[in-house]
């Protein structure tokens, strides 16, 4: 078949390849291999972008999951575009090459419904264990083992980018090197219920049910995606109650405790509570500085001629959020810029090139922290530091807490007042004035701000 660009669209190929480098940034690096490296820019015409992809499912679902996405920025290079298109060439009988390899660890056997791919990279080697995730990574080791089912399910639960999903495929990963015969099938509970919704449209619920209940291990991420879903969790609490009745293993994540998610039918919160529950805490600092330390390895292999001075690596771990993905984004970004400018990557280099990283991850302080902060250090109740009152026991604590809010957020001056009982912004503004002077004449003072701000900073 012969691809043609035709009509009023400026683009084609090799804006797509542009358009391309942004997704991979906006979806991230393991969905942008899996789902937007195998599209084919096939035609741009009319206002709309066609792409060829191997079968309807993955044109659904890519249409679907990232459809806005991609249009999005396909925009940003050519506004007249007002749709695109995912479809399955004429000629395509045979499932295109670049087809989404099926996940290697999930020996399906109804090829309908393939497993979601495994991460090479998510393993348990690969995986850094500190304090915050101890618990979480020997329950997972234990359910690698594949022994006897002692516990069903395990869930596991944390904030974004605490490794969930990594210690999933790391289960899997152990699983299969250890039995290849075992059916382990992985998939996100949004894959769930795609892959629900679609036997329900081709009539084939009876093959998803086969399926579902064929497997020896099944494992379904960040499963808060079905609350509120109802008919999707009608059928997830079917197919697991038959897996625990024949003892095969569930592993389910989400992003929050079970008791926590809700819109959730309570017989599948009880469920979901009757086997082992463990959560992935936010990172630490030592657990931040290992991860980092195992990654620059990697990344020493692929810039051989990058070099890193002491003390970088303490600064991230130490101004970057809990979220290793974040973390791991930052080193990525720091390595490939230094390896193009060909410098030793310095702290200055890092504050420079991470400048919108760090601030991000600055921690937001807000007013009423300041608030209670303040009262709490002068021992006075918040009603008084933030009401009428004009005695100096509580208006100067007051003016302490307006200075610290000017300074510690981005507030302007009215917006303090109005939190502040209603006041005026001139009232604020004299205020801040009379803490910046006491401060320089008051020693008392000082030391107050001082601590208050390291407390708040903490
Ligand atoms: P979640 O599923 O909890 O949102 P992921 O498992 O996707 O988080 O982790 C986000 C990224 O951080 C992944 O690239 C993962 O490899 C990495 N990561 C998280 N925790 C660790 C860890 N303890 N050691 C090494 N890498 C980690
Ligand atoms: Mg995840």
């Amino acid at each position: 078949m012969t691809k043609e660009y035709r009509g009023e669209c400026a683009w084609g190929k090799e804006q797509w390849g542009q358009v391309k480098q942004d997704l991979q940034a906006s979806v991230g690096s393991s969905n942008f291999t899996t789902w937007i490296e195998p599209l084919d820019l096939s035609e741009v015409a009319d206002g709309v972008a066609t792409f060829d992809v191997a079968t309807t499912f993955f044109g659904n679902y890519v249409s679907q999951k990232f459809g806005d996405q991609i249009l999005y920025h396909v925009r940003s290079v050519d506004p007249a575009i007002r749709r695109v298109h995912f479809k399955v060439p004429a000629n395509n009988a045979q499932p295109a090459p670049r087809a989404p390899r099926p996940a290697k660890a999930a020996p399906v056997r109804d090829a309908q419904i393939p497993a979601a791919p495994l991460d090479k990279r998510f393993t348990f080697d690969s995986f850094v264990v500190g304090k915050p995730n101890e618990l979480a990574h020997a329950a997972a080791k234990r359910v690698a083992e594949g022994g006897p089912v002692t516990f069903n399910p395990l869930f596991l639960y944390g904030g974004v980018g605490l490794g969930k999903t990594h210690l999933m495929h790391a289960i899997a990963w152990e699983l299969q090197a250890r039995q290849p015969d075992l059916n382990v099938l992985y998939l996100s509970a949004e894959q769930f219920m795609y892959r629900f919704v679609q036997a329900l449209r081709e009539r084939k619920m009876m093959d998803f049910k086969e399926m579902f209940r064929s497997v020896d291990v099944l494992m379904v991420d960040d499963v808060q995606f079905i609350a509120g879903k109802d008919s999707t969790q009608e059928e997830f609490f079917h197919t697991f109650n038959a897996l625990v009745d024949q003892h095969k293993q569930i592993i389910i994540s989400a992003d929050r405790a079970p008791t926590e998610i809700e819109n959730l039918e309570e017989r599948i919160r009880s469920r979901l509570q009757c086997g082992l529950v463990v959560d992935l805490h936010p990172t630490n600092y030592e657990l931040r500085l290992g991860i980092l330390q195992s990654k620059v390895e990697y990344y020493r292999g692929q810039y051989p001629d990058v070099t890193l001075t002491d003390g970088v690596l303490e600064f991230l771990a130490h101004r970057i959020s809990k979220n290793v993905r974040v973390l791991e984004g930052a080193l990525t970004r720091l390595f490939a810029f230094a390896s193009l400018i060909g410098k030793e990557i310095t702290l200055e280099l890092t504050q420079e090139c991470l400048t919108d990283v760090l601030r991000a991850s600055e921690r937001q302080v807000t007013v009423e922290e300041i608030q209670r902060q303040v009262s709490d250090h002068y021992n006075i109740r918040l009603s008084d530091l933030v009401g009428p009152k004009r005695v100096r026991v509580f208006a100067r604590p007051r003016q302490v807490a307006m200075f610290l809010s000017k300074e510690m957020t981005s507030r302007s001056l009215p917006e303090i007042g109005r939190r502040f009982g209603g006041r005026d912004h001139t009232t604020v503004m004299h205020g801040v004035r009379r803490i910046d002077e006491l401060r320089r004449e008051d020693g008392q003072i000082a030391e107050d701000l001082d601590l208050l701000r390291r407390t708040l900073e903490a």
